[in-house]
């Protein structure tokens, strides 16, 4: 080879070695643009989900709020505002128009109760059908409670011509039902009201309709319309059945009072355990109640509640819980003794219109700190009804009354609706603490409901801590607060304040 093509050789393969280098410098900043933009990737993909499964949270909500889950039918919800919105834009006024108020009778009360609960959901679904077949375009059907169904009639004259209306509407209810080869009579009592003659206003046309309704019942017919004069019989009538109530109320409050008493279950708060002692940095306390029956001897709250609670006596049970509770802060605040008090409110006492009206009560009348006041209730509660649920905690806090979710994990709803709710608490059921040294499904669990509830700023209470291991664990996990028979089991006031001053001294 001549000297210059070895020189031209030695050229050329510095060159490419140049040119080697700045290819795989150039293939490095791809390969890295590459995995950037896969991050990038993963994260858009991760927040559209987090997004759609937002939206179909949401979508779900509003279903659960605005249509009943047994016919599918638009609930008391939707009626509401879209009765306001007709009603409030003047519609009512221009087009004459009925609302029917539509009740089964007592064959489907006691067909639904003496059956399986299946038939009396089909028979609803089944009823919610035939009158939206039979309604179509005429109106709007609502199914506003078990047993009841609201018809908004877009064209009404006068009673005497939209009366045969109703009667057929009556005839296609009572035709008979073939389910599993038995035929089902049920029928149906109808209140109606008509615009603008009797009103021009959702409630109180909504007022007359369930005031015609009763007045068919009561006289044994299958419907009635409104006339003015059933007003002042109702208003008379509603006068004594409240002073009746409330006399009954009194005598009942006054007779269990002496039967019920309060027991006070610390729930500690503990920052660290040194030399193994926990540090209890705060005390709080839970009402439990307590029945010394005169005969039966002590009755478990487990064993009266739900009785109460169906019979509907928890409502005055309830009324007794708080004005106790209340009491017991207001000597809490004599004895110096600064705890907060949490008081069981179950579903049918926290969904009773009364509810905030009797603590806004009681907080006034005795000169309370309405932040000494916890209310618990449980997944039931919201369940039932989300849209009061949510309504109801918000009024709570806005009376300044912390919210708690009691034996959280045992009931049905998912996690996400915990998202929707003001609460400011999260109590862990005790089965799950049960769980936590037995089960590593039991320790995931527990670990889950700790995250979630963290990330939306509640607080958890471990409920029912027995053992030294179970506390540890639950400490490793993030949690300071518990409840439990390690610590103490309920106790009366005067224990409680002892306990609560032997921790002050410690
Ligand atoms: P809860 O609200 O979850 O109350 C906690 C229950 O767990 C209490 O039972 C308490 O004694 C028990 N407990 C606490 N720590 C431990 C523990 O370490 N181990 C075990 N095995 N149990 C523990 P209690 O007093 O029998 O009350 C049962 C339920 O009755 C309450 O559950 C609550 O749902 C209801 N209840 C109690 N008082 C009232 C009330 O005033 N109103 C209403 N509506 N319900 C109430
Ligand atoms: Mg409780
Ligand atoms: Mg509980």
């Amino acid at each position: 080879m001549i000297p210059s093509e070895i020189n031209k050789q030695s050229a050329n393969s510095e060159k490419f070695k140049k040119l080697g280098k700045q290819l795989e410098s150039a293939l490095n900043e791809v390969e890295t643009m590459r995995k950037q933009q896969n991050e990038l990737v993963t994260h858009v993909e991760k927040l559209v989900s987090s997004v759609e499964r937002q939206n179909s949270i949401r979508k779900e909500i509003l279903k659960r709020a605005n249509f009943n889950p047994i016919s599918g039918l638009p609930n008391h919800n939707l009626l509401d505002s879209n009765l306001m919105s007709f009603f409030d834009s003047g519609k009512g006024d221009s087009k004459p128009g009925a609302l029917v108020l539509l009740q089964l009778d007592n064959n489907f009360d006691m067909i639904s109760k003496t059956q399986e609960s299946l038939i009396g959901s089909w028979l609803v679904y089944r009823t919610g059908l035939r009158l939206r077949k039979y309604i179509g375009k005429n109106g709007s059907v609502y199914h506003i409670r078990d047993e009841k169904f609201l018809l908004h009639i877009f064209k009404a004259n006068t009673a005497t011509e939209f009366a045969p209306f109703l009667i057929k509407i009556d005839r296609q209810i009572s035709k008979p039902y073939i389910f599993a080869s038995q035929h089902i009579v049920i029928g149906c009592v109808i209140g109606a009201t008509l615009y603008p003659t009797d009103g021009n206003n959702k409630n109180a046309l909504l007022n007359n309709a369930d005031i015609a309704l009763s007045e068919a019942r009561r006289k044994n017919r299958n419907y009635a319309f409104f006339e003015p004069k059933m007003l002042d019989d109702a208003v008379r009538m509603m006068k004594t059945r409240s002073s009746m109530i409330q006399a009954l109320e009194k005598n009942a409050v006054d007779k269990i009072s002496k039967q019920l008493y309060l027991n006070l279950q610390p729930i500690v708060s503990i920052s660290q355990i040194k030399k193994n002692k926990p540090i209890i940095e705060n005390i709080n306390a839970e009402a439990l109640i307590r029945w010394r029956h005169p005969i039966e001897g002590n009755v478990p709250p487990d064993a009266f509640i739900p009785i109460a609670e169906e019979t509907g006596v928890i409502i005055v049970i309830g009324k007794w819980v708080l004005y106790k509770a209340a009491a017991q802060i207001e000597v809490w605040e004599w004895q110096q003794i600064k705890s907060k008090l949490a008081i069981n409110v179950s579903p049918r006492q926290f969904h009773n219109d009364d509810l905030i009206d009797s603590i806004r009560r009681i907080i006034k009348n005795r000169r309370i700190n309405p932040e000494k006041l916890q209310i618990e209730i449980t997944e039931n509660s919201f369940l039932d009804d989300p849209y009061d649920a949510t309504k109801k905690i918000s009024r709570l806090k806005d009376l300044g009354i912390s919210v708690a979710i009691d034996d959280f994990g045992t009931g049905f709803s998912s996690i996400n609706y915990l998202k929707q709710l003001p609460v400011d608490a999260v109590k862990i059921d005790r089965s799950f603490v049960e769980d936590l040294t037995t089960s590593a499904n039991g320790y995931s669990i527990v670990k889950a409901i700790i995250a979630l509830t963290q990330e939306l700023g509640m607080t958890n209470i471990a409920e029912g801590v027995e053992t030294w291991e179970q506390l540890e664990l639950l400490m490793q996990l993030g949690i300071s607060t518990f409840q439990g028979f390690l610590f103490s089991k309920a106790l009366s006031p005067d224990d409680y304040a002892e306990f609560y001053r032997r921790y002050k001294e410690y």
